[in-house]
Parts: C-alpha cells; sequence; structure tokens
C-alpha cells in the first residue's frame, strides 16, 4: 500500500465510520471466498458474504468486471477463473462508488483500465491518501473485520479514467450502460447489461439486507428513482452490491420501503420530533431484510441521514 500523508488519524471513529461503510462486513474469510452465480448466459456474479459482490460481463472482445471487493486475493481468484471460463482475456473494471469494501481489492486489476464516476473523485482522494497506521487499520477494522488481512496485498489508487454521468462499453447486444444516478453516494453508478437488461446495481441494492444510506451525500430521492426507472425496464435480474441476485419483483419491494421509510420520517419529523426521540423510535416501517437481524452501530448514521434531509 502506498503511503501518503494520513487525513484519517485525529478524526473521530464517528467521522471514520461514517465516511467508510457501505454494509458491514462478515466474519473472517473462509476457504471459499465467493458463490458464483449466473445472473444470464453472460452475467456471472461473485456473491460474497464479506466485502462486496463482485461481477463480471463476458463481451466478445473481452470479460469487463463491476467491483473489486475487499479483497485483492479473492478479485484476483475470481478473475482468473472467468477468464478460464470465458477463454478472454479481462479487458476493464468498473468500480460502482469509492466504498472501500468495493475497491481495496482492486490491484487485482492493475493492469487494466479501471473506470469510476467523476463525483467520487474527493472521496477516492481521500481514500488513497490514508497512511496505515496502527490507529487508521483500528479503526476501519472496527468496520471491516478483515481488513487487517487484506491490507498487505490491497494496491488501492486512482481509477485510470473517470466518467461524468454516462459510460458505454461494448456494442449491439452486448451493450453495457452505465449510469451515475446517486442516491447511495454522489458517485453510486450502476450497469444494465445487454437485451436482457440485467442490472449491475452497487449498492443501490443491498438486498436482503439493511441497506446503508448514513452518507452526507446520500440522496433518498435520486435512489428512489434509480430503482424506479429499473422496474419501467423490466429488467432481467438485479447484481446486488450485497446480497443475493434478485428479480423485478423483489425490486419494487425494496423500492416501496424506501418510500415507505422518506414518508414515515417526514411524517414523525413534522410532528415535532427530536433526533433523540427519532433515534429511540425511528418509527420506520417493517423492513425488508430478515426480521432477526439486529441493527448494526452504522444504522444510527443513516437514522440522522434521513432525519436531516427529512
Ligand atoms: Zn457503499
Amino acid at each position: 500500500m502506498k503511503l501518503a500523508r494520513n487525513r484519517i488519524v485525529g478524526l473521530s471513529l464517528t467521522v471514520v465510520l461514517a465516511t467508510t461503510i457501505c454494509a458491514a462486513a462478515g466474519g473472517a474469510e473462509d476457504e471459499t471466498p465467493y458463490t458464483l452465480v449466473d445472473a444470464s448466459p453472460t452475467v456471472i456474479m461473485a456473491l460474497r458474504d464479506n466485502g462486496s459482490n463482485l461481477t463480471c460481463v463476458a463481451l466478445d472482445e473481452g470479460l469487463i468486471f463491476f467491483d473489486a471487493s475487499l479483497s485483492t486475493r479473492t478479485a484476483s481468484l475470481f478473475r482468473r477463473a472467468m477468464e478460464t471460463r470465458f477463454k478472454r482475456r479481462t479487458i476493464a473494471l468498473v468500480l460502482t462508488h469509492a466504498h472501500l469494501d468495493h475497491i481495496l481489492g482492486m490491484g487485482a486489476f492493475d493492469d487494466v483500465e479501471v473506470y469510476a464516476a467523476a463525483a467520487g473523485r474527493p472521496r477516492w482522494e481521500h481514500f488513497v491518501g490514508i497512511e496505515w497506521d496502527e490507529r487508521a487499520v483500528k479503526g476501519y477494522a472496527s468496520v471491516f473485520p478483515t481488513l487487517p488481512d487484506e491490507l498487505p496485498d490491497a494496491a488501492l489508487r486512482l481509477p485510470t479514467a473517470w466518467f461524468d454521468d454516462e459510460l458505454v462499453l461494448g456494442e449491439g447486444d452486448d451493450t453495457i450502460v452505465i449510469r451515475r444516478t446517486g442516491g447511495h453516494t454522489v458517485d453510486s453508478s450502476s450497469a444494465v447489461v445487454g437485451a436482457e437488461r440485467v442490472v449491475i446495481a452497487g449498492d443501490l441494492v443491498q438486498a436482503r439486507r439493511r441497506p446503508y444510506f448514513g452518507e452526507p451525500d446520500t440522496d433518498f430521492l435520486a435512489w428512489i428513482n434509480a430503482l424506479e426507472e429499473w422496474e419501467k425496464l423490466e429488467v432481467g435480474g438485479v447484481c446486488p452490491g450485497h446480497g443475493p441476485v434478485i428479480d423485478g419483483a423483489e425490486l419494487g419491494v425494496i423500492r416501496q420501503w424506501f418510500q415507505e421509510a422518506a414518508a414515515s420520517m417526514a411524517k414523525t419529523k413534522q410532528g415535532g420530533a427530536s433526533f433523540e426521540e427519532v433515534l429511540t423510535d425511528p418509527g420506520l416501517p417493517a423492513g425488508y431484510w430478515p426480521a432477526e437481524d439486529a441493527a448494526p452501530r452504522w444504522w444510527a448514521y443513516c437514522v440522522k441521514r434521513l432525519y436531516d434531509a427529512s
């Protein structure tokens, strides 16, 4: 990892958490770091319990990957597996947004073009500039427990190519349309692939788990709009940033929760509830995630973000 002037040390853990997390990482790496899921004949997702999912799109001219997870080793394994399966070279990596659990493994793609939305550049520069001293490692490891194991192999660097609001790769039936919509973060980007309209959603979809929406640049309206656009498209399947591949009907359930949560919080705030009262009882609708999922520590950031924006 390249060392640079640390801009994390000295900040509170609150800030570290609020600027880092999407959905908290799980437990230790096991022997099988992912489960392969064929979202279509040419879109293959590596389902991960720890760090983000990774997705590969097999174009005629080569392979395009989306997100790199926390782990360079896992990203390398998945890349090699897809190159063997499709007998094609890798030509690019697209990073859906600058959250560590999606980008830290990007060293597995240091020989190809790496695309990201320019709107995320400040966050990128922040992460690339971190000096990984003991305090920084400890702070981030409280959110991503396996981060200390991944850092020795990590090669975080700026993307090689920025795009603004749209990037088109491939052609014909193979076309991949990547759009930055914001929502989860201002740089949140996603792809619609080919005639089958398979969506690679990044963290705009965090399926069957609590979504992280606690960033200063989280935008609920943009997020809901992105989900609605996919529903109109009658998509052929959705590869989320976290969680299993889902269909369009489940997408509608998630979108409905976001709408109801926004409406519920607005009503609560208009009723005069203070943030402290809301934190005790957010009054949010029942989640689309398993009821037994306890609220993680970052849930408070999400509630605060929604309260402030309401
Ligand atoms: Zn995220």
